[in-house]
C-alpha cells in the first residue's frame, strides 16, 4: 500500500521544478494515484497550493514525523492512461526544456470547473383520461399556456425543457404546476456536450482508387504484424489522403482501438466534419478552438470513458486520454501550426511519434508538401514512404507563368501587376470568372531587394538573408551580423534598392485603381479579427460576390473555389527572404498551395470555355529553386536542392538548433545573463556527459555557440530581448546542454531573466 507521494508543486519556476513527498493520509489512499491533481500544504506557512502526483512510493524519503499529510483530491486523473501521459511529460522536458510541471499541464489539461450542464425532459406522467379531463378544465379556465404545453405533450409524448420555453413561450411556472398535479414529470440527465453538429452528412465514395486501397492495405498489414514504422503519404492535393485516413481509422477501429486525428485547426471545415460523422456517427468528436475549456474537458473525459473512437483536431488533440490508442493520423503534417508557441515549444510530429511509440500505436503523417525533416525520414528508412501522385478527379496541373519583375521594371512597368498578370486578369474579368491574388506575406520581417537586379543582401556567416531594422541597418538573425544600407545596390550600382513591404490593403487599392469596376473582396490578419469573418468572407466569395479576392496566407488553405480560374503570386520574394532556414520550404510550400487553388476546376466547363486554371509567379528572383520547383509542382526536385542547403549550413535535419530567448525588462541584466548563459555553452564539456558523444573530443568540435545578439524583435512592451543560437549535429546533445544550463541558473539563483529553449525554431 502506498503511503507517500512525490509530487510537483503547481508554481512553475525552474527552483521548484522537483518533487516533494507528502504523506497520503488513510481516506484517500485508494483514490490517489500517479497523475491526480491535489491540495497539499507548502513551506513554513503551509500555504494551501495545489500538485501532480508523479509517483506513490511505501519508502519515506525523509523523517515521516516531518512528512505532511496531502488535503484533498482536486482531480484524480482516473480517467486517462496516466502513466503514459506522465511519460510523454517526462520526455518533453528532457526534449524540449520548460518545467515538468508546465510539460504537465500540457499533456494533462486541468479539470475546469463548469456547471455541468443538466438536460431536463419534460414528459406526461398521467393517463390519457386525466390529461385530456384537466385540458378541459384549463380551456374553461383560459389557462393557455398550460393548455398548449399538454397539447404539445400529448403529441410527442416528451420534450426537452429548454426547447418549451423557447418554441412554446412556457416558463417554470406553468411547468410546477403541471408537474404538482401529477401530471408531468421532469427526468434530469447530465449531458455531455457534444460539439459535433448532429444530422450532417457527407457524401459517401463508391470505392477506393488502386492507390488508396494500396496504402490502406499496407498500412493495415503492417499494423497487424506489429510493424510500428511511422508512414508518411506524400500525395497531391486531391489525391484522396482523406478518405485513406478514414479507412485506416475505421480498419483500427474495428480492431478495437481507437484514433486521434491531428488536423490544423483551419482545415477543420465543414466538409471535413461531414465526411467523418458520415462514417464514425456520434463515435466521433471533434476539438477546436471555439470550444470553451469545460466543453475540451468534456471531450476528453468522453474519450476517457470509452465513449469514443476518433477524436479530431488541432495539436492539443494528441492527448486525448484514450484507454486503447491504436492509431495518430497527422494530416498536413508539414503546417507551421504543429509547432507550439509556449514552453514547451514542441513539435508535434515529433511528440506524436513519441507517443505512438509508448502507447503502441501507429502513426500516419500525411501532406502534398512533406516537411523537408519528414521527408529525410523515409530516406534514412525511419519513415515507411507511399505516395500518391494521382488526382483522384484527374485534372491537368495548372498552366504556370513565372514572371520576372526585374524585366517589367526594365520595361517600365513600375505596377504591382505584370502585363501577364493584368491580361489574364482582364480576360477573366470579361468572361466574370474569379480571381485570387496572394501575398505570401509572413511575419513583419522586412529585407531588402534591388528590382533591378534582384539582389539580397545576405549573412556572410549563416547564408540568410538580412532584415532591415529601424537603426537602417540589415541584421542577421542568428549571428546579429551587421552592415549599413547602401543608397545604390552593392550588385549593380542601380537605385531602385530597398524594403519590400507591400500589404493585402495597397494591393486593394491598385486592383480598384486599375480595374475599376471588378469587386473585391480583402482577406487577412485586419480583416478576420472578429469570430466568423473568416467563414464569412470565403462564403461570400464563394457565393460570387466578389471577383477578386485578395490576402495573405488565410485564402491559399482548404477551401476550392471551383470559379477561380487565375491566381496571382504578387512577389515570391516576400517569403523567400525571411531571414531563416526554413524561408525556401514555407515558399515553396505555399506556391505550391497557391498553384492548386487554381487548378482544381480544370474538368468543369462553363458554356463553351473550358475553365482553365492558370497561375501567374511574380518574382524577383525568377532563378530561385524554391520558385522553379513550385512552378513544375516538383517536389523532389526541391528536396534534393534543400537538403544540400540544410546540409552545407548544418540546418535542420542535418544539423540541429537551440535557440535560446532571454527576456528582462532591464537591458543590462539580460545581456549579462545571456553571456554566462553563451560562455556555459562555450565550456561545455562532454566530458561531464560521458557516454553521449565519446570522450575527450573538443567541445567545439560538437557545439557552435552563436551569439547572444538581439532577437529579430529585440524590446516587445518594455522587456528586452536576447538570443543565443547553438548548433550541434547531436540533438541530444543539445538537450543535455539545456539540462545543464537550467541546472546552471538554478544553482546560481540567476533566474530573474525569462529564458525559453526552442529546438530547431
Ligand atoms: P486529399 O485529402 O488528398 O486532398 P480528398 O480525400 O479530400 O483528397 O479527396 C479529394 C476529393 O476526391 C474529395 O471530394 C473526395 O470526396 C473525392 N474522392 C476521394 N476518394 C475518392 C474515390 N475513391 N472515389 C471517388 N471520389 C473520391
Ligand atoms: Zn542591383
Ligand atoms: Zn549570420
Amino acid at each position: 500500500m502506498a503511503t507517500y507521494a512525490d509530487i510537483i508543486i503547481d508554481i512553475s519556476t525552474e527552483k521548484l521544478d522537483r518533487t516533494f513527498q507528502y504523506r497520503v493520509p488513510e481516506n484517500l489512499r485508494d483514490k490517489v494515484c500517479p497523475g491526480s491533481l491535489v491540495s497539499i500544504p507548502f513551506g513554513r506557512g503551509n500555504r494551501v497550493i495545489t500538485g501532480y502526483v508523479v509517483n506513490l512510493t511505501g519508502e519515506p524519503e525523509f523523517d515521516p514525523e516531518k512528512t505532511k499529510d496531502i488535503i484533498d483530491i482536486k482531480d484524480d486523473n482516473k480517467d486517462r492512461p496516466v502513466g503514459t501521459l506522465l511519460q510523454l511529460a517526462a520526455w518533453m522536458k528532457h526534449h524540449y526544456g520548460g518545467t515538468l510541471i508546465q510539460c504537465l499541464k500540457v499533456v494533462l489539461p486541468k479539470k475546469t470547473p463548469v456547471k455541468p450542464v443538466e438536460k431536463q425532459t419534460v414528459r406526461l406522467a398521467a393517463s390519457e383520461e386525466t390529461i385530456k379531463s384537466y385540458m378541459d378544465e384549463f380551456e374553461k379556465k383560459h389557462q393557455v399556456a398550460r393548455l398548449r404545453l399538454l397539447k404539445a405533450l400529448t403529441e410527442t409524448g416528451a420534450m426537452d425543457r429548454t426547447f418549451i420555453g423557447q418554441k412554446l413561450n412556457v416558463g417554470s411556472p406553468v411547468i410546477n404546476a403541471l408537474r404538482d398535479r401529477g401530471l408531468v414529470e421532469i427526468e434530469k440527465t447530465t449531458s455531455y456536450r457534444n460539439p459535433v453538429v448532429s444530422g450532417i452528412y457527407g457524401k459517401k465514395i463508391s470505392g477506393l482508387s488502386m492507390d488508396q486501397k494500396h496504402v490502406v492495405d499496407c498500412v493495415l498489414s503492417r499494423y497487424d504484424k506489429g510493424d510500428m514504422k511511422p508512414s508518411l503519404i506524400h500525395g497531391v492535393t486531391g489525391s484522396g489522403k482523406t478518405e485513406v485516413y478514414i479507412d485506416i481509422i475505421d480498419g483500427i477501429v474495428k480492431r478495437g482501438h481507437q484514433a486521434i486525428m491531428l488536423i490544423p485547426e483551419i482545415a477543420l471545415t465543414y466538409q471535413t466534419v461531414a465526411r467523418f460523422t458520415a462514417r464514425f456517427g456520434d463515435r466521433v468528436s471533434f476539438i477546436h478552438s471555439r470550444l470553451s475549456a469545460g466543453e475540451r474537458y468534456d471531450q476528453f473525459l468522453r474519450a476517457g470513458r470509452g465513449e469514443l473512437d476518433v477524436m479530431i483536431g488541432p495539436r492539443s488533440a494528441l492527448f486525448t486520454p484514450f484507454p486503447s490508442l491504436g492509431v495518430i493520423v497527422m494530416d498536413e503534417e508539414h503546417e507551421s501550426s504543429y509547432k507550439s508557441e509556449q514552453m514547451p515549444k514542441y513539435h508535434t510530429r515529433e511528440t506524436a511519434e513519441k507517443m505512438a511509440g509508448i502507447s503502441g500505436a501507429a502513426f500516419i503523417m500525411g501532406s502534398a508538401t512533406p516537411s523537408v525533416e519528414a521527408y529525410r525520414r523515409t530516406a534514412t528508412g525511419v519513415y515507411e514512404l507511399y505516395e500518391m501522385p494521382e488526382r483522384i478527379t484527374g485534372g491537368e496541373l495548372p498552366v504556370v507563368y513565372t514572371v520576372d519583375l526585374r524585366k517589367e521594371l526594365a520595361e517600365g512597368n513600375k505596377s504591382i501587376f505584370s502585363n501577364k498578370l493584368k491580361e489574364l486578369m482582364t480576360d477573366r474579368l470579361s468572361h466574370r470568372e474569379q480571381i485570387m491574388l496572394f501575398l505570401n506575406r509572413r511575419g513583419y520581417t522586412s529585407f531588402v531587394t534591388c528590382r533591378k537586379c534582384g539582389y539580397v543582401y545576405k549573412c556572410p556567416h549563416c547564408d540568410v538573408s538580412l532584415s532591415l531594422h529601424r537603426d537602417k541597418k540589415l541584421h542577421c538573425h542568428y549571428c546579429g551580423y551587421e552592415t549599413p544600407m547602401q543608397p545604390l545596390c552593392p550588385e549593380c550600382g542601380s537605385r531602385y534598392i530597398g524594403g519590400m513591404r507591400a500589404g493585402t490593403e495597397q494591393v486593394e487599392s491598385e486592383v480598384r485603381r486599375v480595374f475599376p469596376t471588378a469587386r473585391t473582396l480583402r482577406m487577412d490578419a485586419d480583416t478576420t479579427r472578429k469570430k466568423g469573418d473568416y467563414e464569412k468572407i470565403l462564403s461570400a466569395f464563394a457565393d460570387e460576390e466578389a471577383d477578386i479576392l485578395i490576402g495573405t496566407q488565410m485564402i491559399v488553405k482548404g477551401h476550392d473555389f471551383p470559379r477561380v480560374t487565375l491566381m496571382g503570386i504578387l512577389a515570391a520574394d516576400m517569403s523567400l527572404h525571411t531571414g531563416d532556414y526554413r524561408s525556401a520550404e514555407r515558399t515553396f510550400e505555399l506556391l505550391t498551395q497557391a498553384a492548386g487553388r487554381a487548378g482544381r476546376a480544370v474538368s468543369a466547363s462553363c458554356g463553351e470555355r473550358r475553365l482553365m486554371g492558370e497561375v501567374v509567379i511574380q518574382t524577383y528572383s525568377p532563378d530561385n529553386y524554391a520558385v522553379i520547383t513550385a512552378a513544375h509542382q516538383d517536389y523532389k526536385g526541391f528536396y534534393e536542392e534543400e537538403i544540400a542547403y540544410r546540409a552545407m549550413g548544418d540546418y535542420p535535419p542535418e544539423g540541429h538548433m537551440l535557440q535560446i530567448l532571454i527576456e528582462d525588462k532591464d537591458e543590462t541584466r539580460a545581456l549579462s545573463s545571456a553571456q554566462s548563459m553563451a560562455e556555459y555553452a562555450r565550456c561545455f564539456r562532454q566530458d561531464d556527459q560521458a557516454g553521449i558523444i565519446g570522450k575527450g573530443a573538443p567541445c567545439d568540435a560538437h557545439i557552435q555557440v552563436i551569439g547572444p545578439t538581439d532577437a529579430s524583435v529585440a524590446k516587445i512592451n518594455d522587456v528586452y530581448r536576447k538570443v543565443i543560437y547553438i548548433k550541434s549535429k547531436s540533438y541530444e546533445l543539445l538537450a543535455v546542454l539545456k539540462d545543464g544550463i537550467e541546472k546552471y541558473r538554478a544553482e546560481r539563483n540567476a533566474q530573474e531573466s525569462r529564458v525559453e529553449f526552442d529546438f530547431n525554431p
